[in-house]
């Protein structure tokens, strides 16, 4: 999408072949219908909430056919706009699957079309582990379409789309475990936050297993684990890793180069290795978040069509997880700056929110800053809590600027928010 209109804006004719609906995983299996059953769920906390300050509420009933109806309907609106845009910006759809012949040859419903550029943007799709019995199982495909909710679910996996689908199911009321084959969540991220995490969902009713793993699937679905222990459970979602979509669709007869794990090659400014074809997005399995693929799109429209080479950046992404609480993150771990810059300097922050102090709910924001021990930069902030995403968006600003701590510290905070711990933490805790 972004580099059919932004390509188009600097003058090139631009076609464009879909087969499904236009807007991508984001848009129709991922992001979008994502946050939205993800605000679904926060509601009855909220509502719970309220009665510590003083409103006295019904019991909250939750149907999930209004929610289904409702997400359609809105990501059915994001479709129709996306092809208008496309239109408006005189890009030709080309309607059903494409498969390359050659080098500079598309086919589509048996009609062929020659370009000097063909770029490849086909994302990924959830992958199943090998076990007697996965197809018991769904992926979060399926998982947007449940015709009803079950009451008990098992979720596998300990990546973004496991907890913010454990959290999703438990905050709609169905009894959740979360089985990840690791010792903790989010492997890559922080270790203090896959820690906390694991803690706060399990603290909102999640049953979080670590290092167990299912072995097998029976009717029922009767799911077998590891370590021999067995449960029944209405449904089975696996979130174990989503594979790049580069099968059937004729990279090897243009000659295009894969990695072991089926992503397309690609240099810096993501060339294949065939010089007029391009990937970018999911099937290079880069760094698969949506708008590292739009950015990918607008450098490569800069390279090809407005004679200004601009290689990637993937430096510096900042990246938000919707679990329950929500994490996000920007620059390195403590472990990643430990082994890049040796000596870090460390600051945490754990607290309940101003919210949260007047009730019941013992729920911790969390934060921490990793500072480079000899430059002061900061290298990397974490945080879990209420609208993390929304708070790490405007640090992330700085860190990819460069700001030391001293720098963190000169800011002044916003009274009172939980934001404003990022420029008030002085104590060292590492
Ligand atoms: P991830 O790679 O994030 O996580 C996959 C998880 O499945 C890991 O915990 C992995 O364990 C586990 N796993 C892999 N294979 C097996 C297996 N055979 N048996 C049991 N467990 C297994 O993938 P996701 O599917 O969660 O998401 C795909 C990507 O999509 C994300 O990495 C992210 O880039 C993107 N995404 C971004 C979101 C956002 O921005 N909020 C939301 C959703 C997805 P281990 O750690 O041990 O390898």
């Amino acid at each position: 999408m972004r580099a059919s209109r932004v390509s188009a804006s600097y003058g090139a004719r631009v076609g464009i072949a879909e087969s499904g609906s236009f807007g991508g995983t984001c848009v129709n299996v991922g992001c979008i219908p994502k946050k939205l059953f993800s605000y679904a769920a926060r509601f009855r906390e909220e509502v719970l909430d309220a009665a510590d300050f003083g409103w006295s509420t019904p019991q909250p009933k939750f149907d999930w056919q209004t929610l289904l109806r409702n997400k359609d309907r809105e990501i059915g609106r994001l479709n129709g706009l996306y092809e208008r845009i496309l239109v408006d910006n005189k890009v030709q759809i080309h309607r059903g699957r494409a498969t390359l012949v050659d080098p500079h040859t598309v086919e589509v419903g048996g009609r062929r079309h020659t370009a000097k550029h063909i770029l490849v943007c086909t994302g990924s799709w959830p992958e199943k582990p090998a076990i007697p019995g996965a197809e018991l199982g769904i992926t979060s495909n399926q998982a947007f379409h449940l015709e009803e909710l079950p009451s008990r679910a098992l979720v596998v996996g300990g990546g973004y789309i496991a907890v913010e689908f454990a959290s999703i199911f438990n905050g709609l009321g169905v009894e959740t475990t979360l089985a990840y084959r690791g010792a903790q969540l989010l492997r890559g991220f922080d270790s203090d936050i896959g820690t906390r995490l694991a803690e706060e969902m399990a603290r909102k009713g999640v049953a979080v297993r670590l290092k167990t793993n299912p072995v097998r699937l029976e009717r029922g679905i009767r799911v077998a684990f590891e370590d021999g222990s067995s449960e029944s459970f209405g449904l089975v979602l696996f979130a174990t890793g989503r594979k790049p979509n580069t099968a059937g669709i004729g990279l090897q007869a243009a000659g295009v180069k894969l990695a072991a794990d089926g992503a397309i090659v690609v240099d810096r400014y993501s060339k294949s290795s065939v010089d007029s074809i391009h990937a970018i997005g999911d099937v290079t399995n880069r760094i698969n978040l949506t708008p590292v693929a739009t950015a990918e799109a607008m450098w490569l429209a800069k390279t090809l069509f407005r004679n200004e080479p601009t290689p990637v950046d993937h430096e510096n992404v900042a990246t938000a997880v919707f679990s329950h609480p929500n994490i996000a993150t920007v620059g390195l771990s403590e472990a990643q700056a430990r082994e890049r810059h040796g000596a870090v300097e460390v600051y945490k922050a754990a607290f309940r929110s101003l919210k949260h102090t007047m009730g019941s709910s013992q729920e911790k924001v969390f934060m921490k800053l990793v500072v480079d021990a000899a430059t002061q930069r900061v290298l990397g902030a974490h945080m879990m809590g209420p609208e993390a995403g929304e708070i790490i968006q405007g640090i992330a600003i700085a860190v990819k600027l460069g700001a030391t701590k001293a720098q963190f510290d000169a800011t002044i905070g916003i009274h009172p928010t939980a934001a404003e711990e990022f420029v008030t933490m002085r104590e060292k805790s590492g």
